[in-house]
């Protein structure tokens, strides 16, 4: 098992301006990502920071990240809007668990009024915040949209998305976790990103995974698609020379016409999510 180095440093600020859509803000209680996906692109995002050539081993923990922000909201005249939690780090990986920086920030935009929160992760761990996220159910009944805890499923298999995401959480507890989360009444849906060609974008991929997202109680799933970063690429394709060879063809045709490659795989999207009752979105 490769050693994680954590790293506390402090912050300036903790808010940071994003064009996600709907979001004004974004927050990243972490640099770095424990997670190491290999089609990361957050260190192309961040390839100014030390972090960013030595991506999942090395992290750096804002730890004054919750007074950080409590200055800020204080401050602020206009609402924040809904704030995305983790846009280019996971918010809830390993460390979370010990050092719950993100757990105190919840806590601080929680007495915020006004202020949404959308989560992304691939950890069960942002169960441990239930408690948190349930004050703003009353605001998400009255403002749909205030409220959101997305996880991302590249592939349902687990053992495949070790290949691709060595550590994260198996889908499989992912899957659990939102089912959890369903169950409590807080709007979830599902990320599949990046549609892996020929691995998580066969016909029976996307129809084990999108029936399990369905056995779940989730209703809500959108696609993105592998970005074509050098980088990521590199990696993807190092991983499918390893161990999906069969699936290079696959990789290779998304790679030289992306436009033609997805829409033949949209059409089976569709239909299964008919099938299922799914809403489907792409990003
Ligand atoms: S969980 Fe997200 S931020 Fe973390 S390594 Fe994976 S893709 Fe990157």
């Amino acid at each position: 098992m490769t050693s994680v180095h954590i790293l506390p440093v402090t912050c300036k600020s903790a808010l940071s301006r994003t064009g996600i859509p709907g979001h004004r803000y974004c927050l990243n209680p972490y640099t770095g990502c424990q997670h190491a996906c290999i089609y990361c692109y957050a260190p192309v995002v961040l390839r100014f920071s030390p972090v960013s050539s030595s991506w999942g081993t090395r992290v750096h923990a804002k730890t004054n990240i919750a007074e950080a922000l409590e200055r800020e909201v204080s401050r602020k005249r206009d609402p924040i809007g809904p704030v995305m939690l983790g846009s280019v780090t996971d918010a809830y990986q390993p460390c979370e668990a010990d050092l719950g920086l993100t757990r105190r920030c919840l806590e601080v935009l929680s007495e915020c009024p006004g202020t949404g929160i959308s989560i992304l992760t691939k950890s069960p761990l942002v169960l441990r915040d239930v408690d948190v996220l349930r004050k703003w159910l009353p605001a998400e009944r009255v403002h749909p949209g205030s409220l959101s805890v997305g996880f991302t499923v590249t592939v349902p298999d687990d053992t495949t998305a070790t290949a691709f995401e060595p550590g994260a959480p198996p889908p499989s507890r992912r899957l659990e976790a939102a089912r959890v989360l369903a169950r409590e009444g807080i709007p979830v849906w599902i990320f599949v990103a990046p549609l892996l060609p020929g691995v998580g974008d066969t016909r029976e991929a996307l129809e084990r995974l999108l029936t399990e997202v369905a056995e779940a109680g989730v209703r809500t799933v959108m696609f993105d698609r592998l970005n074509p970063y050098a980088r990521a690429v590199s990696a993807v394709r190092a991983v499918y020379k390893a161990r999906f060879t069969h699936a290079l063809p696959d990789l290779d045709l998304y790679l030289r016409d992306p436009r033609r490659y997805c829409a033949a795989k949209d059409a089976i999207v569709k239909s299964l999510a008919g099938k299922l009752d799914i809403e489907i979105g792409v990003v």
